[in-house]
């Protein structure tokens, strides 16, 4: 009789202790993620994570063995899919071919012949498609059929917007014009997408929020900007961007230095108590033009530049420290530029304030 209590806002949509085995492996092994109502998150993980299981789940595509899934503070884990009020895009656009864009997109519809054509229409207009009601699937182009799954998936006005990896099969221009795109439309609809994607640049450029998953668990979640900049563990720094990785020692004056030699000025409070690494990203490192002494400054052999477009990124290894490596990654507007020179010796220099420690030593 009486409505169930409002869920905290962060909890619009919760998934609780959710476990699921497939045989004697165990596809997801406690998730519990909370998601707030007009939120965009993604699912990133490599392959083979659970990332499609726990979308499966949630579109009651799969049964999970353990655990809960509610909306709105209403348990949703026992019902049907069909009463799930979410609409889904694959990868695969899975539109039927025997029907025209428009049955397409209407199939879902339980409305009148004359409010199909208008809702219709008006999809087509907000996928950027406008006109295309008669032609057939095989007429499209790949980014086109996806444009055309989406306004399938939003004809109902749905809750929820599901993504399966939607736009892995397009190629790289299509996919980051339709990733702009889809961006904004969520904006303009406010409808809670939780999108599953192995690509981290697609991740980081879409989502308010990134669950990263690892084997059946959530490694971390955070904004694409934490993410990044403050990975939780190593497994989340490697696979979201570059990570370069110095290991670390303190001596017993609390001096603490990369590769046994060079000793290094850390962010305040992270000075750790045994052996560690140092992590920081291709861009932090600065290339300088000519020696300064000075903390965190080391000399280092370019061995390779690359050209990566507005940036260079130039593959050093540290002298006098084995066989240690760093990226970088500079700028043409960056002082030392001019000095990227394979086979040349640079000074470098790591900004106490990029650095970050890990406890566990480099692998
Ligand atoms: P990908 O990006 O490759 O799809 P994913 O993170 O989405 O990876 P899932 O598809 O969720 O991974 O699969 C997680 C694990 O569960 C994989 O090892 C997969 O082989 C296994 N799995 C998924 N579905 C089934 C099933 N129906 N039967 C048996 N094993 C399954």
């Amino acid at each position: 009789i009486f409505p169930p209590p409002a869920p905290p806002a962060h909890d619009w949509l919760r998934f609780a202790g959710i476990h699921k085995r497939f045989g004697a492996f165990r596809a997801l092994d406690g998730i519990d993620l909370g998601i707030r109502k007009g939120e965009f998150v993604c699912l990133l993980g490599p392959s083979g994570c659970g990332k499609t299981t726990l979308l499966r789940i949630l579109a009651g595509l799969e049964k999970h063995d353990a655990g809960s899934l509610s909306l709105g503070g209403r348990d949703i884990g026992h019902l049907p899919a069909g009463r799930r009020d979410y609409g889904i895009v694959f990868q695969s656009y899975a539109l039927f071919p025997n029907l025209d864009v428009a049955a397409n997109i209407a199939y879902g519809l339980r409305t009148g012949r004359m409010e199909k054509a208008r809702r219709v229409s008006a999809l087509l207009d907000l996928v950027g498609l406008p006109g295309a009601e008669r032609k057939y699937p095989a007429q499209l182009s790949g980014g086109q059929q996806q444009r055309v799954a989406l306004a399938r998936a939003l004809a109902t006005s749905p809750s929820l917007l599901l993504l399966d990896e939607p736009l892995s099969a397009l190629d790289a221009q299509v996919r980051e014009h339709l990733r702009r795109e889809l961006r904004l439309l969520q904006q303009k609809l406010g409808v809670t997408t939780l999108m599953v994607t192995h690509d981290q640049e697609e991740a980081l450029a879409l989502a308010d929020t990134i669950a990263v998953m690892r084997a059946g668990r959530i490694e971390q979640v955070g904004t694409p900007e934490q993410i990044y900049r403050e990975p939780a563990s190593r497994f989340v720094a490697d696979f979201v961007g570059h990570a370069n990785w110095l290991p670390l020692q303190v001596d017993a004056q609390g001096v603490c230095r990369i590769a046994g030699a060079m000793a290094i000025s850390l962010p305040a409070g992270s000075v750790p108590t045994g052996p560690a690494s140092v992590f920081c990203r291709p861009e932090d490192v600065r290339v300088a033009p000519s020696w300064q002494s000075g903390d965190n400054t080391l000399l280092a052999l370019v061995e390779r530049v690359d050209f990566l477009g507005g940036l260079r990124r130039a593959s050093l290894s540290l002298c006098g420290a084995g066989d240690l490596r760093l990226l970088a990654d500079v700028s043409p507007n960056d002082a030392g530029f001019a000095a990227l020179v394979p086979g040349q010796r640079v000074p470098v220099f790591l900004p106490a304030d990029r650095l970050r420690v890990f406890a566990e030593p480099s692998a």
